[in-house]
């Protein structure tokens, strides 16, 4: 797929201080220098072997999967890195900046504008009832006073469509109209598994589309198949209340 590494972790950071990506956005050839690098989307799997969207075909004994979530990102790391300046001037040429969604992405999103760009108004609107769903309560309100001391204003239990914007209005799903001169759309990337819905793997899927994987990682049903990162079923961390 794509010709580089990108840490993650870092990506928020970059968006406002784009010389950062040139330590985060990696070429793969400038740390993997012994073995081959595939630059195209496996495809398929059959018997022992998986086919990639250029046409090739890779046969294996052993295969491991690590599709984690399907990004949208372009495919040099130099477009990357233009795509991260483009970021950056959006944000610093907007007075207003909404930010729809309220997971890690978005919350790490507002608190770096918030950081660097004090003076800007960033609205965060959040579908759910407390900000970062998947920790606890309290460190969910301690992100929400966090964020609300440094004048983000969070909107909760409510959406916005961006399908219906003209001249920096948005709608939220109360009827409520907010003004802003950017958004940024941060409600989380799709699981990578939709080009196994149709493998030998089809059977292997859960309901969330991820990987049903055992203590040592092996796919469910089959013997030399393992799964790692964000497309299996591990719980990412231990629920809490
Ligand atoms: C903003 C942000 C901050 C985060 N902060 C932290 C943190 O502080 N600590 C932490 O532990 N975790 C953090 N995470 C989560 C962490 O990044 C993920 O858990 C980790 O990246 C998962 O790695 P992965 O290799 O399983 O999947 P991914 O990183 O999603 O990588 C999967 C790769 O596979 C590629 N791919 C998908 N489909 C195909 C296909 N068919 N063929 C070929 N390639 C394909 C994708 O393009 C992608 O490059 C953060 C995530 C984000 C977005």
């Amino acid at each position: 797929m794509k010709e580089y590494f990108e840490i993650p972790w870092a990506s928020l950071r970059a968006m406002v201080e784009p010389s950062v990506a040139e330590r985060s956005v990696i070429d793969h050839g400038a740390y993997f220098t012994s073995g081959q690098i595939v630059c195209s989307a496996a495809v398929d799997i059959r018997d022992g072997e998986v086919l990639t969207a250029d046409g090739s075909r890779f046969p294996f004994d052993y295969l491991v999967i690590a599709t984690g979530h399907r990004d949208s990102v372009p495919r040099s790391r130099s477009e990357r890195l233009i795509q991260y300046k483009a970021e950056c001037d959006k944000i610093k040429s907007a007075n207003s900046i909404l930010i729809v969604g309220g997971g890690p992405t978005g919350v790490e999103l507002a608190g770096e504008i918030s950081v660097d760009f004090p003076d800007k108004k960033v609205t965060l609107v959040h579908r759910g009832s407390r900000l970062l769903e998947f920790i606890g309560p309290k460190a969910s309100q301690k992100t929400f006073n966090w964020l609300t001391t440094r004048r983000v204003e969070v909107i909760l239990e409510q959406s916005v469509d961006l399908t219906n914007v003209s001249d920096g209005t948005y709608q939220t799903s109360a009827g409520e109209t907010l003004k802003a001169d950017c958004h940024f759309l941060c409600t989380g990337k799709p699981i990578g598994s939709s080009w196994l819905r149709e493998t030998i793997l089809k059977d292997s899927l859960d309901n969330r589309g991820r990987l049903m994987v055992d203590e040592q990682l092996r796919v469910k049903g089959h013997n030399n198949v393992f799964a790692i990162g964000d497309i299996t079923d591990i719980p990412k961390l231990p629920s809490r209340t």
